[in-house]
């Protein structure tokens, strides 16, 4: 059991962003390691989100906390469960992009994940690769509540632009406030994330360029034909990202919907992924198998 922060050694900076700094710590009376996130300055009505949200999280498929330390200095300390093989964009970066199979597993569980949110009536709202962890066994965890909502009934949705405009659905940038489903938000993100890990960059830009939060790509978003899939992906993994990418958000396929589209079944009958072990001395050869040869 950690008490507290001061029982923790810091091992090493696992990533940093808006919404802190995370570390692979360890718990210096049993050497169990853990991640913590530190969020400076205290609790923003945001940060309580985050903080509520964690503490309901009880799935496979997101990520565990253990516990939450307030300082009386005013910092917040998440502690986590360690997920080994890190986020999908680390990871993505070191392979160049993943196969057909690796995708439609992770497809599956990041679903799973999203269907457990949404019954909870909790919208991610920032799901991308770097918000995707994965184990050493390719099992997907959904993490980042940064900017996450329980939604309660009573809102309004000017309030859907936040998270990354990179990864947001058109009709948050053009609803004027109307209605639209927030949930539906949340399908968006995971079909532009899964497109992004099978082809091996971002889709709304050349290979190489990076995605800039900038005004023009938002317009792109909005205007523009969604992303297509290249030719040789399988019919049903084209049509699967169609469904996510659908710009009339009145369209787009819901998440249990999307749980038993043929991509997914195929997915969840041919479980590879799971039980190969990558981050370890086979690394390489393992993620080689898992990866297209494109
Ligand atoms: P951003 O603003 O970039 O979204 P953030 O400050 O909100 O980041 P997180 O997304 O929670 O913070 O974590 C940042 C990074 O730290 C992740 O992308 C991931 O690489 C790493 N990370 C976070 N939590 C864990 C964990 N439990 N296990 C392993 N790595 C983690
Ligand atoms: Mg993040």
């Amino acid at each position: 059991e950690v008490e507290c922060v001061s029982d923790l050694e810091k091992l090493q900076i696992l990533g940093s962003g808006n919404g802190g700094t995370v570390y692979r710590v360890r718990h210096k009376q049993s050497s169990k390691v853990y991640a913590l996130k530190v969020i400076r300055g205290g609790a923003t009505d945001q940060v309580r989100q985050e903080i509520e949200i964690l503490r309901r999280m009880d799935s496979p498929n997101t990520v565990r906390c253990h516990a939450i330390f307030e300082e009386a200095f005013g910092d917040i300390s998440i502690l986590m469960e360690y997920v080994e093989a890190g986020s999908l964009d680390v990871l993505a970066k070191k392979v160049g992009s993943f196969s057909e199979t690796l995708v439609a597993n992770i497809a599956y569980q990041s679903l799973k994940g999203l269907d457990y949110l949404h019954s909870k009536s909790i919208v991610h709202r920032d799901i991308k690769p770097s918000n995707l962890l994965v184990t050493r066994e390719m099992k997907v965890k959904i993490a980042d509540f940064g900017v996450s909502k329980i939604i309660t009934g009573s809102e309004n949705s000017c309030n859907g632009f936040v998270g990354t405009c990179a990864y947001m659905s058109p009709e948050k940038f053009n609803s004027h406030g109307k209605d639209f489903d927030l949930f539906l938000g949340d399908v968006w993100s995971l079909g532009l994330t899964l497109m992004e890990l099978y082809i091996g960059h971002y889709p709304y830009v050349k290979p190489g360029q990076k995605a800039a939060d900038n005004p023009a790509l938002m317009w792109e978003i909005c205007l523009e034909e969604p992303p297509c899939m290249p030719k040789d992906a399988s019919e049903d993994f084209k049509d699967f990202i169609e469904c996510c990418l659908q710009k009339d958000w009145t369209k787009r396929w819901t998440v249990e919907k999307l749980l038993s589209h043929p991509f997914i079944i195929s997915a969840r009958q041919n479980d590879f992924g799971i039980g190969r072990t990558i981050g370890t001395k086979t690394d390489n050869s393992v993620l080689s198998d898992l990866v297209s040869v494109r």
